[in-house]
């Protein structure tokens, strides 16, 4: 007989299969095999299960068990200048991003990715589609450091070919660009069983040619990997893509024009957006990565995340560090909420999203926006094991001391933890069963 690899997880289980809906299972468990959901339900049912008999049980009924958290959108070489204050985008990035970029060699990959992963880990995030910088071989090193984190990782290398801060002349950057992102996808795309994959990265219209667009954007169908980029997020980058591209009738037809737009496509921000630019995003089925915290840190502007939504576009939630100052989808959740209830203030017919809602869009709905729903987003059977161990007690008031939270319902749970959540919370992440990150155990004080 041969040993099955068994692990047994205990908790108050909450997942958000449909938006705005939990699904809890008060004294749950999880039974994994070989790094999938095996059988989820409440415990003394899944402990009877025959497999179950062997496993050693971990946690207990007092923690609270989530589908990892997945960030969409984030910069992983600007998380040393996060909280920066520039008055808008563009000033931004030429006074604090392209410098910190510009530095990261290989050996500062090497140094940093390892702490930029394990940060992800420590704050229930789980699977992230990042940028690396214009170089390809720190961008190799980052890969390789999320192969040795465990952790689930999207990564590509910026392509620019104009404004670029890597000092080529602008006719040698192409070739090279479109020759060093084809040969880091060949070598990571794919890698272990598809937990590593790549994303073809042209910055956004400001900084690429048309020509580098179209050829991403056929390199990207060539090998089936992702396309991500940036897409109105800021009034003087939309002006700046009128005049660079004035033959298109839009930013958003720009891309459509380069073949950017498809089902395999993350657009960030999306803030400014027409109708016709909405339509185009949802005929093409490209996804959009919504990044409250920065569109507020860079005074950017609110999403219309209910207008998008309708639209039936898929819309995942991203940290977008180093635009947004932190890696915590807690609060990226919590302002997601809040910009949206300070545009109801301003505007008629917003609709506020409820805090289940936000949860989905920052698990499941995360996954559909990656194509992944068939693998990650919930607890169900069948899907892979990437998910967090909470502790409640330490986002309540008097922590172990206060009342016990036995009685919380699931929405009242996931609305702690939007408002009072964070890696302190976090006692485990585990992706496909393996566990990434353990917290210690809190100080008896
Ligand atoms: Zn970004």
């Amino acid at each position: 007989m041969t040993m099955k690899n068994l692990k047994g997880l205990r908790g108050f289980l909450i997942d958000a299969p449909e938006p705005g809906k939990l699904r809890g299972i008060r004294d749950g468990a999880v039974l994994i095999e070989d790094g999938v959901i095996a059988a989820a339900g409440p415990y003394d049912e899944v402990r009877r299960t025959p497999d179950a008999e062997l496993v050693r049980w971990q946690h207990s009924s007092e923690a609270v068990i989530i589908p990892g958290l997945i960030d969409i959108h984030a910069h992983l070489p600007q998380y040393p200048v996060v909280a920066r204050v520039e008055k808008a985008l563009l000033p931004w990035l030429r006074r604090h991003v392209f410098p910190v970029e510009k530095q990261f060699n290989a050996a500062t990959a090497r140094t940093f990715a390892p702490f930029f992963f394990e940060a992800l880990a420590r704050n229930g995030t789980t699977c992230a589609m990042l940028y690396a910088t214009i170089h390809e071989d720190s961008c190799d090193a980052a890969f390789a450091a999320a192969e040795r984190s465990g952790m689930r990782i999207i990564l590509g290398k910026v392509m620019m070919d104009s404004g670029s801060y890597g000092g080529l002349p602008a006719e040698k950057i192409l070739p090279r660009s479109l020759e060093q992102s084809e040969r880091l996808c060949r070598k990571w795309h794919g890698r272990d069983n598809g937990r590593l994959e790549y994303a073809f990265s042209p910055r956004f219209a400001v900084t690429c040619t048309e020509e580098l667009m179209r050829e991403a954007g056929s390199l990207a169908r060539k090998f089936d990997a992702y396309i991500q980029t940036h897409l109105s997020e800021n009034h003087n980058e939309i002006e700046m893509v009128r005049s660079l591209f004035p033959r298109h009738p839009s930013y958003t037809a720009v891309y459509e024009a380069c073949g950017l737009l498809g089902d395999r496509t993350v657009l960030g921000h999306c803030i400014h957006l027409g109708d016709e630019e909405i339509q185009l995003l949802a005929e093409s089925r490209s996804a959009v990565a919504h990044c409250p915290t920065s569109n507020l840190f860079l005074n950017s502007g609110i999403m219309p995340l209910d207008r998008l939504l309708d639209a039936g576009l898929r819309v995942g939630l991203a940290s977008d560090v180093a635009g947004g100052p932190e890696l915590d989808m807690w609060r990226v959740m919590r302002c997601a909420i809040e910009s949206q209830k300070a545009r109801s203030f301003y505007q008629t017919g917003v609709r506020v999203p409820a805090e289940a809602e936000i949860f989905h869009l920052a698990t499941l709905g995360g996954a559909r926006a990656l194509g992944k729903e068939s693998l990650l987003g919930t607890l169900d059977v069948g899907k892979e094991a990437d998910m967090v161990v909470l502790d409640l007690a330490r986002v309540l008031p008097y922590g172990e001391r206060g009342n016990v939270h036995s009685d919380l319902s699931a929405e009242e749970v996931i609305t702690l933890l939007i408002y009072r959540g964070g890696p302190q919370a976090v006692i485990e992440t585990f992706v496909r069963g393996t566990s990434i990150h353990r917290a210690p155990p809190p100080l008896l004080l």
